[in-house]
């Protein structure tokens, strides 16, 4: 009950069902993710209803997460696959012009021609296939292989290193961001944040379809690590997507990126997601392999926000044991203590410095609990991102949304509260959510912080009050 990090899992056909829906909650899902790069519409809006309606059953806080596609670069439709030696000669063509070469496949991306140069890597099916870019013509590129492998239609192309015009938004991202919406999605992710301006691209086109939900730019290829600080500015979550990062870079350079992302969010003050590949040989497997449980340890040692389960839960075989592994692994090293980059968060107003001295004080009390009072949830976003020791962290706040959307902030816990008219009422109704919950005894003191705490002035406060 005292895990700290949140657990993401993606939906699939191994978990669409009701009833393991339920299962997972209990087992300790906080947010469940659509993945739109693979969902049908009418399956998402069913998924989501499922999600809600068991969450509801539970009086649980369990957010939605729709992941846009974004605009990624694929190969065309195949009558079959090519497969590829060393040497073979692939076209990558224009939709339209004709094939020069017998191994040539349309890409769905007519900038391409003018974005590569020769000497480029070019990276078919995330890392399967590797080629050297040789020419580059108005309507084609040609490409030699170098390591061998099969191509098959609409496969991923990653361009490492090459600075992209895609658009932030396709077409296809406009319909699924719609049908977000219309779910009333607490967390919409970008694929393939680039810039800030991506990132408020996709919120201006939420707010103009008039969502509420908050905005997680997944960080994938080397543009948007070169401009890491105006995403983490600009995004309310980062998503670590470490699956087509790990083929933008050297291997040897992931974690090396994602404690520096972590770090940096840390000190931004911006929520992060660690995900892809986990527990991957969990897909097929029921335990994980050694080196997945240190890698999940590390991930829960930086004090990530939060753990991300795609197709160990998508399509594995073992949904529920994948999240028990990440809640015995994350609440192990818990005990032990965690890197501690929430010293390192940059204090850029009162309240912010309000935050950082009500953490210092309950970390100084034997079995003192933190209780925030939030509104819209920052307050709550802020004290989190200081990484208070306490597991006993509760957010109250008026509204639903911003209970679910809590889901995904590390080491807390939100209550539904409607915030009475004077202060002593309030928390008094607090003192009574908890103790009915069993949370807290008579006595034990708690550190409240919020700008509600006065009558008569807004102001940001703390309050030390024994229960
Ligand atoms: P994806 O994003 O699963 O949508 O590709 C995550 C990642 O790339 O790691
Ligand atoms: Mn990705």
């Amino acid at each position: 009950m005292s895990r700290k990090s949140k657990i993401i899992i993606t939906l699939g056909p191994a978990t669409e069902s009701e009833e393991m829906i339920g299962k997972l909650i209990d087992g300790g899902t906080n947010v469940f993710r659509l993945n739109m790069s693979h969902a049908k519409h009418e399956w998402a809006a069913e998924m989501a209803k499922r999600v809600r309606r068991q969450a509801a059953e539970r009086n649980a806080n369990i957010a939605v997460l729709f992941d846009l596609t974004g605009p990624s670069i694929r190969t065309g439709d195949l009558e079959k696959p090519y497969n590829l030696l060393e040497g073979d000669v692939v076209e990558f063509r224009k939709v339209g012009a004709d094939p020069t070469v017998t191994l040539s496949t349309t890409v769905n991306y007519d900038g391409l021609m003018g974005d590569v140069s020769v000497g480029n890597t070019l990276v078919v099916d995330n890392g399967a296939l590797l080629m050297r870019i040789d020419v580059v013509e108005a309507d084609r590129v040609l490409c030699h292989v170098k390591t061998p492998g099969t191509m098959g239609s609409r496969r991923h192309i990653n361009l490492p290193g090459t600075r992209l015009n895609l658009p932030a938004l396709t077409e296809k991202d406009h319909k699924d961001l719609a049908l977000a919406v219309e779910c009333e999605a607490d967390y919409i992710a970008g694929s393939f944040v680039r810039d800030s301006a991506h990132v408020h691209e996709l919120r201006a086109a939420m707010e103009k379809l008039e969502g509420e939900a908050q905005i997680v730019a997944k960080v994938e290829d080397q543009e948007a690590i070169r401009n890491i600080d105006a995403i983490i500015n600009a995004a309310d979550v980062i998503m670590v997507a470490r699956g087509d990062l790990g083929t933008e870079v050297e291997f040897e350079e992931l974690p090396i990126l994602q404690r520096r992302i972590v770090k940096c969010c840390h000190e931004l003050g911006t929520r992060v997601i660690v995900a892809t590949q986990l527990l991957e040989s969990m897909i097929l497997n029921p335990t994980p392999t050694r080196a997945e449980v240190t890698d999940v340890m590390n991930a829960a040692y930086e004090e990530a926000d939060c753990l991300m389960l795609s197709g160990e839960t998508s399509v594995g075989r073992y949904p529920e044991r994948c999240v028990d592994a990440l809640v015995r692994i994350s609440s192990r090293i818990e005990r032990s203590g965690g890197h501690g980059f929430g010293q390192n968060v940059l204090l850029r107003d009162e309240r912010q410095k309000t935050a950082r001295a009500a953490v210092t004080l309950a970390d100084s009390l034997p079995d003192a609990r933190l209780v925030v009072l939030t509104r819209r949830g920052v307050l709550a976003n802020h004290v989190a991102m200081l990484r208070p020791r306490t597991s006993g962290f509760y957010a109250f706040t008026p509204t639903d949304r911003v209970c679910r959307q809590l889901a995904l902030t590390r080491g807390v816990r939100s209550f539904k509260l409607a915030f009475a008219s004077n202060i002593e009422e309030t928390i008094e109704r607090v003192s009574e959510l908890l103790k009915k919950d069993d949370l807290i005894r008579p006595g034990t003191p708690l550190v409240i912080v919020s700008d509600l705490l006065s009558d008569h002035f807004a102001a940001n406060s703390i309050l030390l009050h024994h229960a």
